[in-house]
């Protein structure tokens, strides 16, 4: 009884080791993970699997909300009128090869404006490490020449 309680407790003593000694790429090191609340995962639904995966690694390094996943068409339209989208090609609609959107849009959490590029650029930063740690190839919005900094998707 006694013995099973210290190695429970060593084990969650050596988890925070590793926790720590996990180099964060400049960012400040936490103990603490993150995770999706309800809005985010539901905006995760039917965007394809390896995006998905990689955002899951991320949400564990660094807090942002996944605001927009999967796009329907009519929407897609109405975004294009109004001048917020540029494209009928986006990567937000179900893609007709695999029936998955292939991008989603993000903020950073906390939110504190759409001019804060630098807490956006953290965001990418981690997802651009972990995609490169999980073999998936993105692209990112905040680099292209006409930026849309929430913006990431699976390459093309
Ligand atoms: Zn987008």
């Amino acid at each position: 009884m006694i013995l099973s309680k210290i190695s429970q407790k060593n084990s969650k003593k050596e988890q925070k080791k590793k926790l720590k000694a996990d180099p964060l790429g400049g960012l400040p090191l936490e103990d603490t993970m993150y995770y999706f609340g309800r809005e985010s995962r539901r905006n995760l639904e039917g965007v394809h699997p390896e995006l998905v995966i990689v955002a899951e690694a991320a949400i564990k390094r660094i807090d942002f909300k996944v605001i927009e996943g999967i796009r329907h068409i009519d929407r897609q339209r109405e975004l294009v009128k109004e001048g917020k989208s540029w494209t009928m090609d986006s990567m937000h609609l179900v893609q007709p090869h695999d029936g998955y959107a292939h991008a989603i849009d993000f903020i950073p959490h906390p939110f504190k404006g759409w001019e804060d590029i630098l807490s956006f650029a953290h965001v990418i930063m981690v997802f651009g490490e972990e995609a490169a740690r999980l073999g998936v190839r993105l692209e990112f919005g905040g680099n292209w020449s006409k930026k849309d900094y929430p913006h990431i998707q699976l390459s093309r």
